[in-house]
């Protein structure tokens, strides 16, 4: 069985409404016509080129990404650049390419929601890089019942799947938390406002040396006990493509909906002092 992409679309919009995304996303339609036939779909976080090699691969007719393919702009799309073979093979073998990105995030089920859920953290609320609360659940407080900071950070490293640089913890680990903020994704911007509205624990990815060094040492000089988790960018996100998955699945039966292992995390290894391969293989 199969379904107009537009129809499919529709549905998407319904879950994850493009109003949604932040003013410099692009969420949406990449390659791909709305009447072309679909029963195929894989689910990822980023699209690559061993990413599309699987879903010609796997005969997907589909590529839903979390990551906009073609945020920032690019001059051409000639077959030996990066994006521009991606494109082509995509439209060479009838692929059509979509993605859900903050509109997804924003969702009762969406990036970060998802992770919260898989720790244990519950009582969900929004809030923006502002400090204001809100319902767009890509930043969200949530209440973590008295869980040791070492606990969280274990739960973390059992549910996200293996990246080379795993979960990193700033914090004592037997600090007890309650209150606990977390963005799925590249969070800096959110790192003030988790502070100001008073989590124990600030949880996120991609998080910079001096964004965090800075909330540490404000921490300490008002005597708050402060812990922050950053975890992969990617296994943070992948988290979430198996909800989407069994959504979109209970919805639509007849078509199938597949989540790609592929690792698009960028790191492959770590070495300790003795030049020893650490992490992943
Ligand atoms: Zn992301």
């Amino acid at each position: 069985m199969s379904i107009a992409l537009g129809s499919l679309i529709e549905q998407f919009e319904k879950r994850w409404p493009l109003a949604s995304a932040v003013a410099w996303d692009a969420p949406g339609l990449v390659t791909g016509s709305l009447t072309q036939s679909i029963s195929r779909v894989l689910l990822t976080v980023d699209v690559t080129a061993a990413i599309v090699a699987e879903a010609i691969e796997g005969e997907f007719d589909l590529v839903l990404a979390h990551h906009p393919f073609l945020l920032r702009p690019v001059n051409n799309l000639t077959e030996h650049s990066a994006k521009g073979n991606v494109v082509s093979s995509l439209i060479k073998n009838n692929i059509a390419l979509y993605s859900a990105h903050t509109n997804a995030d924003a969702s009762l089920s969406g990036t970060t929601a998802t992770l919260a859920k898989a720790i244990g953290i519950s009582d969900l609320k929004g809030f923006d890089a502002q400090g204001s609360i809100g319902t767009d659940l890509s930043a969200a407080l949530g209440q973590a019942q008295s869980m040791s900071l070492g606990e969280i950070a274990a739960n973390l490293a059992s549910v996200l799947p293996q990246t080379a640089s795993s979960v990193r913890v700033a914090g004592s680990f037997d600090q007890i938390v309650n209150k606990v903020a977390l963005v799925a994704g590249a969070g800096d911007s959110f790192a003030d406002a988790a502070y100001q509205l008073g989590a124990e624990l600030f949880i996120s990815s991609d998080l910079r040396h001096h964004v965090v060094l800075e909330l540490l040492e404000r921490a300490k000089a008002a005597g708050r006990e402060f812990g922050v988790i950053d975890i992969s960018h990617w296994a943070a996100e992948w988290l979430w493509l198996e909800v989407a998955a069994s959504e979109l699945a209970s919805e639509n039966s007849d078509l199938t909906f597949q989540v790609c292992d592929v690792r698009t995390d960028v790191w492959d290894f770590v070495v300790n002092p003795s030049g020893n391969q650490a992490g992943l293989a």
